[in-house]
């Protein structure tokens, strides 16, 4: 007979639940990470920079009991943290758990990867926003879902940019970005002095999670300047699906407004379409004062509705706040932060 201590295991399992139904339990070890776990037995979870910066694993934890770490950057804020709202690259289990992860797992992207590219086109839409169009070297090993980004590397400048992509994949091997141009930042800076077309850029990607809710018959997209990219890609993705859409979309200053006469063109071609324009300052008569969550209204949801929040991080937790008032629970929110240097 043996005597002595027996290891206690404190093993537990994540239950994954994505949006098309299918089920994938894994298995996480003590001081593992929830994406470490599914990553651990290639289950195909998306995700990115691994460091809470970009929001990529954010999942919706359904029960058990979690432990986030909240000592760097978090990619979720407090309310979506009580809402059940998770980073995998960022949460442990103390028990048994269940998460709701906002994509299908088939049909999947293609896995992220390195490409290269060619410059095709470097326009101004605005005093501070750049159209960049790329032609991707071999697009027959690419496909992304509307609402995902790539890793841009420029030469000469260290480190990768994270940029929507504002086509749709029925537009590849030509991919769209929209681009601010932020004071002092070294991208920015790039486009603006030294890209051309014929140059080449390198690129990771598909990346991210944010993407249409195949479930919902009903679409509302709020976006601020850029943040327009992602959401132009999965409005233009929903043509031909007959699912009432509306887009609300603000720019701070009238000089700055873009892609007017694009978005009046595409409800044009999409009469489900209904877009709403604001400006903080220079409103006339076309266009209403205010930001893209002032251009909301209650009957703009009911329960088939699912709401894309997408821009940078003061603007999407406006967002988040104000369409809650509008009685809209978490699981009908998807949201894309764009964290500067993300
Ligand atoms: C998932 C994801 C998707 C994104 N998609 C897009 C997109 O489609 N279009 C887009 O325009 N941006 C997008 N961003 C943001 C973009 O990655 C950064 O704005 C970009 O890194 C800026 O690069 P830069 O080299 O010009 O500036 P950097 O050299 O990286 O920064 C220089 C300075 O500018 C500040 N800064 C950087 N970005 C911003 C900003 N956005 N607003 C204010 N100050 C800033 C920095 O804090 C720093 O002080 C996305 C971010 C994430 C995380």
């Amino acid at each position: 007979m043996q005597h002595g201590w027996q290891a206690v295991t404190l093993m537990h399992r994540a239950r994954l639940i994505f949006q098309d139904g299918a089920e994938l339990t894994v298995e996480v070890e003590p001081g593992q990470t929830v994406l470490e776990g599914a990553l651990a037995v290639d289950v195909p979870v998306r995700y990115d920079c691994c460091t809470g910066s970009c929001g990529s694993c954010v999942v919706q934890c359904v029960d058990g009991q979690t432990v986030v770490d909240l000592t760097g950057k978090v990619p979720v804020n407090a309310d979506e943290l009580v809402a059940g709202l998770r980073p995998g690259c960022l949460t442990r289990l103390n028990s048994d758990a269940s998460f709701e992860l906002p994509y299908p797992l088939k049909p999947a992207p293609s896995a992220p990867a390195k490409h290269s590219a060619e410059i095709m086109g470097v326009q101004r839409a605005a005093p501070s926003v750049a159209l960049l169009t790329l032609k991707l070297d071999r697009a027959e090993d690419f496909t992304f879902q509307s609402g995902q980004y790539v890793r841009l590397a420029a030469p000469g400048i260290s480190g990768a940019r994270a940029y929507s992509i504002a086509s749709t994949p029925a537009e590849l091997p030509l991919i769209e970005l929209m681009i601010r141009l932020v004071p002092d930042g070294k991208m920015s800076r790039w486009l603006q002095e030294t890209a051309k077309v014929g140059d080449r850029v390198k690129l990771q990607a598909p990346l991210g999670s944010f993407g249409l809710d195949d479930r919902a018959r009903r679409h509302v997209f709020i976006a601020g300047g850029t943040g327009l990219a992602p959401v132009l890609s999965m409005i233009r993705s929903l043509r031909g699906r007959g699912q009432r859409a509306l887009l609300c979309f603000g720019c701070t200053r009238r000089q700055e407004l873009f892609y007017e006469a694009e978005l009046a063109a595409l409800v044009g071609t999409m009469p489900e379409l209904e877009v709403r324009i604001a400006v903080m300052e220079g409103a006339d008569a076309d266009i209403r004062r205010g930001t893209a969550v002032s251009l909301l209204q209650q009957d703009d949801f009911d329960a088939e509705t699912v709401s894309y929040l997408c821009g940078p991080p003061g603007m999407v937790d406006a967002a988040r706040k104000a369409i809650a008032e509008h009685g809209v629970g978490v699981a009908a929110i998807r949201a894309e932060r764009f964290q500067p240097g993300g």
